[in-house]
Order: C-alpha cells, then structure tokens, then sequence
C-alpha cells in the first residue's frame, strides 16, 4: 500500500480565507488519524500576484489553528513550506518530455488572433475556445520556429473520448472531452500554469490523496489526463461542498466576514472557528454541533462528508471560550 500524504496548495495572493481553512482541516485530519502525512505546498507560481505577506500569513494562519504540517524543506525546529516556485527545474523538465512524446504541443498563435478567434465566436453565439489552429502542425515546422525565437504557449492536447473521476464525496462524475479546451500548460513568456504544476508537484511529493475545494473539480479530468500522459497512477480525489454564507449564497465578501483574520480580529475564540469550520460539509452524529478538534480528527472521514454546500452560522459558536 502506498503512504498516504495529503497536502494543500494555496495561493498566497491575499487574506487567508476560511475555504481554505476548512480545506486544511480536512486534510490535516484525514493524515492525522490515519498516521498519514500533512503537507503545505505554497503555490507561488503566479508571481505577480504572489506576496510574502499573504504567505506569512497562511503560515501564521494555520498554526494558530492547530493544523501542523508534516514536512519541509529544512530540517529541524517548525518546518518552512514547500515553495512550488522552488520547483520551477523539474516543470520546465515535464513540458519538454509531454512535447516530446506527442502529449502536448507548441501554439504560436498571437494575442490578438485568439482574440480574434474569440470575437468571431462569441458573434456566432458559439461557447468561446481555441480553435485548434496549431495542433497538427508538422514537428520539424514547429521546432525550427521554435528555434527561430518565436514565442509559443504550450497546449496540452486533449484527446477524443470521456474522462469519469471518481470522486469520494461526489461520486462518478463524467466530463466529456468535447467540453475540454487544449489548455495552456505553459504561458507565452515561459510561466507554467496550475494545472500543469500542480500535477507535476502531486506527482514529486507523491500525493495519495487530494481534497479540495468543489470549485476545483472542473480542472480535474484535466488533470486526469495529465496523469495519464505523464504515465503515474493519479492520486484520490475528493471536492469539498462550497462553504455557504447566510444568505445561502457561497461565502464571499459580501455575505460577511470571510478571512481568518477578521474573525480573529473581532474576538471570536479558536475553538469557535474551528468547531464552525469542521461543520462546513461534514457532521458529527446529525445532532452534536458542538465538539472539539480531537474529536473531530476521531470521527472525520472524507467518505462522509456531504454534496451540498452547508450554511452554518458561525455566531451560533462564539460563545464557546478557548478552553471549551
Ligand atoms: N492553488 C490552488 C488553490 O489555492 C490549489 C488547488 C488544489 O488544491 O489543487 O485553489
Ligand atoms: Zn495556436
């Protein structure tokens, strides 16, 4: 049996939102009981919106919480995170052999004729996607233009078919390809994009097990068939429902406070804000709504969290102190 590791992979490009504390719960737990591995990868590829504030602040933000990872690329004392960016050698590696092996292909297409492409669509009501243009271009045209210093983007080329994930929470679920584009793997100016190096990185720290947020699961079947292309067995998946507000509408800025550190900041105790988060999509017996972190890491099983979003109000808990 493999190990099982699990990790999260924000972005550190602003306030430490509860989705993703929740996320880190969930995962955090899931290792914990099991005897498995935490790990924190921070997913600073984008580094024009990246900040070493926002990622002081995960960093922060987590430990307060409790939720400690496992690992780090140091040694001793509390571990630092991982960096994605650190890892920038081993993608540029990856591009090169899915090029190589058919897998993935150059696309010299400019800004302003996709843009084109996508204006003559959406005049024509079509869904806007790239056209193909470059796709069966000739290996020795695309390299000698490679060569010749014209800048291309990388698509990874999708192929006929279907693609089902089966997911832990969700079930099947069955994407056809016809709704998948030839994504960007790797921008004009040389930067990988998501789902690439998330693949490339789950795959290098030997990830067993991904749960993440719902919005996550359109990139799945991509990321599936990178995977595939890249010949590794794909981690398990889970999509964790969307955290609701009030309202009943996803959390979001309008519906209230949603960064870790407003909550703080407005005294609300640890054990509140954890008791909240670990309700947000998962239940302990239908009834107890209040209960601590042991317990929680004691019950909680991935299998047995629920589909649809949850509306949980978080004042309900702010009465209990940090010693409840
Ligand atoms: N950087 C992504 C995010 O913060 C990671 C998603 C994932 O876990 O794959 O949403
Ligand atoms: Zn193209």
């Amino acid at each position: 049996m493999t190990d099982l590791r699990v990790r999260i992979a924000p972005s550190p490009t602003g306030a430490v939102h509860l989705g993703l504390c929740r996320t880190a719960l969930f995962n955090w737990a899931y290792a914990k009981k099991r005897g498995g591995k935490f790990i924190l990868r921070i997913e600073d590829t984008d580094r024009t919106r990246s900040t070493e504030e926002s990622e002081r602040a995960i960093v922060e933000g987590l430990r307060w919480l409790g939720v400690q990872w496992d690992e780090g690329p140091d040694v001793g004392g509390p571990h630092a995170p991982y960096r994605q960016s650190e890892r920038a050698e081993g993608h540029g590696k990856q591009a090169v052999s899915l090029l190589g092996s058919g897998h993935a292909y150059r696309c010299f297409c400019t800004p302003e004729r996709l843009a084109e492409v996508r204006e003559a669509q959406e005049a024509a009501k079509e869904t806007p996607r790239y056209d193909g243009h470059c796709r069966g271009m000739d290996g020795a045209e695309s390299q000698r233009r490679a060569d010749a210093g014209e800048p291309f983007a990388i698509r990874f080329l999708i192929p006929e078919g279907s693609t089902t994930i089966h997911d832990l929470v969700r079930g099947e679920v069955t994407f056809d390809h016809k709704e998948i584009d030839d994504w960007i793997m790797a921008r004009r100016d040389g930067t990988p994009t998501y789902n690439f190096v998330v693949v490339s990185d789950d795959v290098a720290m030997e990830i067993s097990h991904v749960f993440r947020g719902e919005e996550h699961l359109v990139n799945t079947p991509k990321q599936l068939l990178l995977y595939q292309a890249m010949g590794y067995e794909p981690p398990r998946f889970a999509h964790l429902p969307l955290m609701l507000g009030k309202d009943r509408k996803k959390l979001s800025k309008r519906s209230g406070d949603t960064s870790l550190g407003d909550y703080i900041a407005n005294g609300y105790p640890k054990a509140a804000i954890v008791n909240f988060l670990c309700l947000q999509g998962w239940a302990l017996d239908g009834e107890t709504e209040v209960f601590d972190v042991d317990t929680f890491v004691e019950h909680f099983d991935i299998e047995n969290v629920q589909k649809a979003g949850a509306v949980f109000d978080i004042d309900k808990f702010r009465w209990l102190s940090a010693d409840t």
